[in-house]
């Protein structure tokens, strides 16, 4: 997951590949509240793994719910089963407005002491349709904040609510379809007799109450409807965990992968992109965002537990469509537009208002950003794409704390005008697909030299690593270490038996030609060995010292550091980075500090490891190398024409870092 503070998106050209997408939020939280109600123990397969999950998670173990997650395997829950709640207990809702109303219904009816909160956002969330319909019944609710918003108490510290259910129960439908979901999974725990349920109003959403029924009766409720208008959940209906159930994955998040397939152009040798977790015949009402997709002009094809995409019409076709039955996809739509000859016409979208943000402004005052003119209407979104490549802006695309406006935004990156794209806050995604981004990336394309490389190089001891790497992470971009890759070079022929002089160049580049490194999660490995301190010795430094001067040795290696040079970008430390290995870099920085400064550095560093070290000779060893490294004939140590410099002797280095970022802010087009 990206946590960096934005992630710039480089210009992206094309894509293929198969993506496997994480479980469905909508049908993993109504999954964990059937299983927390029922009789029984529940393994749940293919969960999501989110903000939004988590909280449910967490709240079911409050109430008294055994809830198991292995590592890997399926999550294990054993439902309440007809016993009360624990009580009393203050749950925190987050923003998952899936885990808010469907246990706000279940707790109204079952009894008990409750808070129920979430973050400000949830506090501008209405629930009071929700609340008005459990009052109706006899429930005891207070507002705890605004009238019709969370947070909320529930309070039957004298026992169960008595429950008036002669009468039709009448809820509306046309603000969320949350509210009717929420009292469809309630009322079976109460239903000693037909308990019905009239929608007042035109019900919107209702592919999602096609999700709640089709769930329900997995765990042994079979609700009858009339024309999704009365709900009647039979006499003596009964929660009964069916053992064993798998989550499909989520079929808005398969639009994103729909629609990157509708816009990328096949890498060669590549057909489309295959979505692998949800097909066809998909539960999900989002699965008609196909519908859409096709008739903007993508190639779809599909099986029980798959799609595949090509790019069809291009430039796409401008559609004008009626969203009601799919309201999370369409935000996926309304970025296809930019694509599309004409103008897209999203109608019946009033639900996104109430949603994580109200993203009906959301969409419209970001896409603006990027150059389209937009209509932002009470309900609906008129969008033209920008007239020519000329009018595309570079955007800083603001995500509101919502996943959806962060993942649709990132297609923008296929402008024709060959723009990078900010997308701000970027762990937002995490609510429904915390790895979105790295999906994304390794099936997107764009030209390497569009990739961006910051290059940092500096004497020994300067803090060139140190600060690179924290260049790296607050941009959320790959490094490369190059030193290391020197370093490993050296150990790797001493472990075949090489000495490390000229007359084993030819062996030795060999060896590095096909070097099995690999940097993961802060360790180096050599094939399977952890080689992380082996090669930090002072040994193995002197050793990368004499491989690093061998010529075809440097050669060999050129192919693996280009390698590096991977979406969204790469912070590149080391000798020869900008002069060599990423001549073009947009940025390069020489980082430098006096002699008697980087001793003292190098000093405290080894004091700190509990190795004892004498300042004196440290400075010594220190300008023997610089004289040494700066005369060298193979790459000598001497700044790139085109560098900065960054005299450090005086900066901390949270100061150096603040330093090299502002220096690449001014590089970047956004402003
Ligand atoms: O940076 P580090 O101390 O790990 O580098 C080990 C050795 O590899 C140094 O002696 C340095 O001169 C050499 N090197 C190089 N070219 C690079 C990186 C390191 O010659 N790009």
């Amino acid at each position: 997951m990206f946590s960096t503070e934005f992630l710039d998106l480089p210009p992206l050209t094309g894509a293929g590949g198969s993506v496997q997408l994480p479980g469905s939020k909508s049908i993993s939280n109504r999954v964990l509240l059937l299983a927390a109600l029922s009789q029984g123990t529940t393994e749940v397969h293919d969960l999501l793994a989110s903000d939004d999950t988590r909280v449910m998670l967490d709240a079911l173990r409050q109430l008294g719910c055994t809830v198991d997650e292995a590592a890997d395997g399926p999550v294990r829950i054993t439902g309440l089963g007809g016993s009360a709640p624990r009580s009393p207990a203050r749950l925190f809702m987050g923003n998952a407005g899936t885990a808010m109303r469907p246990l706000t219904a279940a707790l109204a009816l079952l009894g008990g002491e409750f808070e129920l909160s979430g973050v400000p956002r949830m506090h501008e969330r209405p629930i009071g349709d929700l609340v008005d319909a459990l009052r109706q019944l006899g429930c005891q609710i207070d507002y705890l904040g605004n009238d019709g918003y969370p947070p909320l108490r529930i309070a039957h510290a004298a026992g169960l609510p008595v429950l008036e259910l002669a009468e039709p129960i009448r809820v509306r439908g046309d603000v969320s379809s949350q509210f009717l979901t929420a009292l469809l999974m309630a009322l079976p725990l109460v239903a000693e007799r037909d308990v019905v349920i009239e929608v007042v109003g035109e019900l919107i959403s209702r592919p999602y109450i096609h999700i709640t029924l089709e769930l329900l009766a997995r765990f042994g409720i079979a609700v009858r409807h009339d024309d999704w208008q009365r709900f009647t959940i039979p006499a003596g209906s009964r929660y009964q965990s069916p053992g064993s159930i798998h989550v499909e994955a989520d079929a808005s998040s398969a639009s994103y992968f729909i629609a990157l397939g509708a816009i990328a152009a096949n890498p060669e040798g590549e057909k489309g992109i295959r979505v692998l977790g949800v097909g066809l015949d998909s539960i999900q009402g989002d699965i008609r965002f196909v519908d859409a997709a096709r008739a903007m002009g993508a190639h779809i094809e599909g099986g029980p537990n798959w799609l595949h995409i090509q790019r069809g019409a291009w430039p796409l076709k401008a559609i004008d469509l009626d969203c009601n039955h799919i309201p999370d996809a369409a935000m996926t739509l309304a970025v296809m537009a930019l694509y599309a000859e004409g103008t897209t016409v999203l109608r019946n979208i009033a639900s996104w208002r109430v949603k994580e943000t109200d993203r009906l402004a959301a969409m419209a005052a970001e896409l603006r950003k990027l150059g389209a003119q937009v209509e932002e209407g009470a309900d609906y979104l008129c969008i033209t794409p920008p007239a020519s490549r000329a009018d595309w802006r570079a955007a800083r695309i603001h995500t509101y704390d919502d996943h959806r406006v962060a993942m649709c935004f990132s297609l923008a990156a296929f402008n024709p005008a060959g723009l990078p794209v900010r997308i701000e806050d970027p762990k937002c995604v995490a609510k429904t697909f915390p790895d979105y981004f790295e999906t994304l990336f390794a099936v997107a394309r764009a030209d390497a030299a569009q990739v961006p490389v910051i290059c940092i190089d500096g004497p020994t001891a300067s803090g060139k690593g140190t600060v690179a790497s924290a260049v790296a992470r607050r941009l959320g971009y790959h490094f490369l270490d190059s030193g290391a890759l020197y370093r490993v070079t050296a150990l790797a022929a001493q472990r075949a038996g090489l000495a490390i002089e000229p007359a084993s160049e030819a062996h030795i580049a060999a060896l590095a030609r096909k070097l099995p490194v690999r940097f993961e999660g802060g360790q180096i490995w050599l094939g399977s060995d952890d080689v992380s301190d082996a090669i930090r010795t002072e040994e193995a430094g002197m050793n990368a010292s004499r491989v690093s001067a061998l010529p075809t040795v440097r050669q060999a290696l050129i192919a693996l550091q280009h390698g590096f040079r991977r979406l969204p970008g790469l912070v590149a430390d080391g000798r020869d980075m900008g002069t060599v290995i990423f001549p073009t870099a947009p940025l390069k920085v020489f980082l430098t500090a006096s002699a008697e400064c980087r001793a003292e550095r190098r000093y405290k560093q080894l004091i700190s490891k509990g190795i004892s070290a004498n300042i004196f000779d440290l400075r010594a060893d220190l300008e023997a190398r610089d004289a040494r490294d700066q005369s060298r004939t193979v790459a000598p140590l001497k700044p790139a024409q085109d560098a900065l410099l960054l005299e450090s002797s005086a900066l901390t280095e949270t100061e150096a870092v603040a330093q090299v970022l502002d220096w690449w802010q001014e590089r970047r087009p956004f402003g």
